[in-house]
């Protein structure tokens, strides 16, 4: 399958397991195409050009206990937010759900778009292959029952606790830290508990091991603000400062 396709198919596949979640879905895309196959290639002697030379399920997996064993990787995979292994059990499930599709997804050579041909046309078809490649990816949900859970429990305690405590501190109310956009205040009851939690350090400097801090380390954005805040760093799964973000707004100040 060719690599956009792949690249097309995994963000679907992210879309759907982070609940659209646009600005988590682009740092894990980020982390697993831009970062991972050079640290993989840098830390293990594998020469991957793109993250979708890696297919095997077995590879997938012995490369991320590798990563937990590693003397260097561990730490750094303890640090840094969305972790390695944690990209790579995401990406072990995508390759898995590609592989226990009923039907194929693609027949290989399939839909190769050459660049000449990317008319409107072309476009459109494109548009309703996906749309038969997305629903069988929605289909395969039943492999949820095998991800991550203790990392995805540990983050939505972290999660939690952040907006328990951002909640306290106004009075109640869950808002943007840098628009002070209220969701609930905004959309009523749907809105209600509703916000974006930032990491505010993706590549932290600290030395040594780390523990994430729901306080300090986490704070809660409206999506606009959270888009952004990764969009002005331009990095791979890097972002700006709040205050830095707080400077570039021009927008509604909600709170005032
Ligand atoms: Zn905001
Ligand atoms: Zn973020």
């Amino acid at each position: 399958m060719p690599i956009d396709k792949l690249h097309e198919l995994f963000h679907r596949y992210l879309m759907g397991k982070f609940d659209g979640d646009v600005a988590e879905v682009q740092v894990f895309m980020e982390t697993a195409e831009e970062v991972l196959p050079f640290t993989l290639n840098e830390y293990f002697g594998t020469s991957y050009t793109t993250i979708y030379d890696l297919q095997d399920e077995n590879e997938i997996e012995s490369l991320r206990k590798k990563i937990k064993a590693h003397t260097v990787l561990k730490n750094i995979d303890r640090r840094e937010e969305p972790r390695y292994t944690e990209v790579l059990k995401w990406y072990r499930l995508f390759i898995k759900s590609l592989e226990s599709s009923p039907t194929p997804v693609l027949v290989p050579g399939e839909g190769v778009p050459s660049s000449d041909e990317d008319t409107f046309h072309g476009v459109q078809e494109k548009a309703s292959e996906r749309t038969t490649t997305f629903t069988t990816i929605y289909l395969e949900g039943e492999a949820a029952m095998q991800q991550p859970k203790e990392i995805r429990l540990r983050n939505q305690h972290l999660k939690e606790a952040c907006k328990a405590y951002f909640r306290e501190l106004h009075h109640g109310r869950l808002v943007c830290e840098c628009c002070g956009f209220d969701f609930e205040k905004a959309y009523g009851k749907v809105g209600e508990d509703y916000i974006e939690i930032h990491h505010r350090s993706p590549f932290s400097q600290t030395e040594g091991e780390h523990p994430v801090s729901a306080i300090t380390d986490l704070v809660p954005l409206c999506s606009n603000c959270h888009s952004m805040i990764h969009k002005a760093a331009k990095g791979q799964g890097t972002c700006i400062s709040v205050e830095e973000l707080q400077e570039l707004y021009k927008g509604i100040k909600y709170n005032e």
